[in-house]
């Protein structure tokens, strides 16, 4: 059996990087150094200066694109600064349809940034192909995705985008933060580059800001490796070692995690203060069919509905065991509240018109027991119960 025939799973541990070919060493060597002595005058080595190459984040950058499936991986300082770094692979005059509930900094770089470059964008509803269809544009260069949306949990159809983009000459970026290619593989799909927030689910332990970049095609490999030499925006290596060492676990994370948001979800579906859950593993959701025909499971995250604003705050007051922070994709669970957190920066009409309202609360499941959670849960909605004065 060689390498390329095992299951993700197995990948995660047993790859190129299982053991350090000079030591025999069971870790990924960090490597500090900035720059790299030259044997020989005429021909130089592997390696010359940290920027443009590193052992430490050639391992990294290795692992992602195999497991990505892709054929070379990219490691950033941040998933802003790999969602940044290529978005230059397009040019003053290009066009952007992005979806409407693109990641906060996504909206920010987009709008505030890009746009002074010459480079504009128009919002859609991804879940909408017609819609997306009508807004291409004859100077559009790029269809970005992100699916599941946050923290609505919208899906969208990564074939249907991807062959709409090849009928007009388009890129196509895809954020998979949410899922990581233990349960989604958009290259497998064809979209062209692959995004993550490493600092999510892949590293996994709420202890590192990474980001990473995979392709498939050699071209965009080289545009790429190009530009993060060009802005310099690496992953240090003390970083990448803890990427790496978080990747280790992360099929049974996403296995315990996903099963586990699925359990809460369900229940919370019975929960008479809860108004509305959105998770794409409940059959009730929208984008539940097209999400099991191109992903191997639902993920990590859910959100759900209160009343309003002050249910949610006795809920979380209550809530003992998830931290109540940004972020998600860690081991201990995270409840966040999009309307003053991810979703601060937007004016409250444009909120709720994407169903961020100030009752929506996001929860990134973590490793506990899912009863422990379901019971914690339980005893919140019931001092919210006992604070609600009979009308
Ligand atoms: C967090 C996040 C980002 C940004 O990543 P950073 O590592 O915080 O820069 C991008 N996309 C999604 C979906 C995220 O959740």
């Amino acid at each position: 059996m060689s390498q390329d025939t095992y299951s993700f799973q197995t990948k995660l541990l047993h790859n190129d990087h299982k053991v350090d070919q000079q030591t025999g060493a069971v870790s990924v060597p960090i490597q500090h150094a900035s720059t790299f002595h030259q044997f020989d005058f005429e021909t130089f080595g592997n390696y010359d200066y940290g920027r443009s190459g590193n052992p430490t984040r050639e391992a990294l950058e290795e692992t992602i694109a195999e497991l990505e499936g892709g054929c070379r991986g990219f490691a950033f300082s941040s998933g802003m600064a790999a969602i940044s770094t290529s978005f230059m692979l397009l040019s003053k005059g290009d066009h952007v349809v992005l979806t409407k509930d693109v990641y906060g900094g996504t909206f920010r770089l987009v709008t505030e940034v890009l746009t002074r470059l010459g480079i504009d964008h128009t919002f859609v509803d991804m879940t909408d192909v017609e819609e997306v269809k009508e807004n291409i544009q004859p100077n559009t260069r790029l269809l970005y995705i992100e699916t599941p949306s946050n923290p609505t949990l919208k899906i969208t159809d990564i074939r249907a985008i991807v062959s709409l983009a090849k009928q007009n000459n388009c890129l196509t970026f895809l954020d998979n933060t949410f899922l990581t290619p233990a349960l989604q593989k958009p290259l497998e799909l064809g979209i062209d580059v692959v995004l993550h927030s490493a600092t999510k689910f892949i590293g996994g332990h709420s202890d590192v800001i990474a980001g990473l970049a995979v392709v498939s095609d050699q071209e965009l490999a080289d545009q790429l490796a190009f530009l993060q030499n060009s802005f310099g925006a690496i992953l240090g290596v003390q970083d990448c070692w803890l990427v790496l060492r978080g990747l280790k676990t992360l099929h049974v994370r996403m296995e315990h995690s996903s099963k586990a948001a699925h359990q809460i979800a369900t229940w919370l579906s019975e929960v008479p203060e809860v108004e509305e859950v959105y998770y794409p593993g409940l059959e009730s959701h929208r984008g539940h069919d097209i999400q099991a025909n191109q992903a191997q499971g639902y993920g990590a995250v859910l959100s759900f509905r209160l009343r309003d604003r002050e249910a949610v705050k006795q809920f979380v007051a209550n809530a003992k065991i998830p931290v109540f922070a940004v972020s998600l994709g860690a081991v201990e669970s995270i409840l966040s509240y999009p309307a003053t957190m991810s979703h601060a920066a937007m004016p409250k009409d444009e909120r709720e018109k994407r169903g961020i309202s100030d009752g929506l609360l996001r929860l990134s499941v973590g490793l506990e027991k899912p009863e422990d959670l379901i019971a914690d849960f339980e005893q919140a909605f019931n001092q919210i119960r006992q604070n609600v004065t009979p009308s």
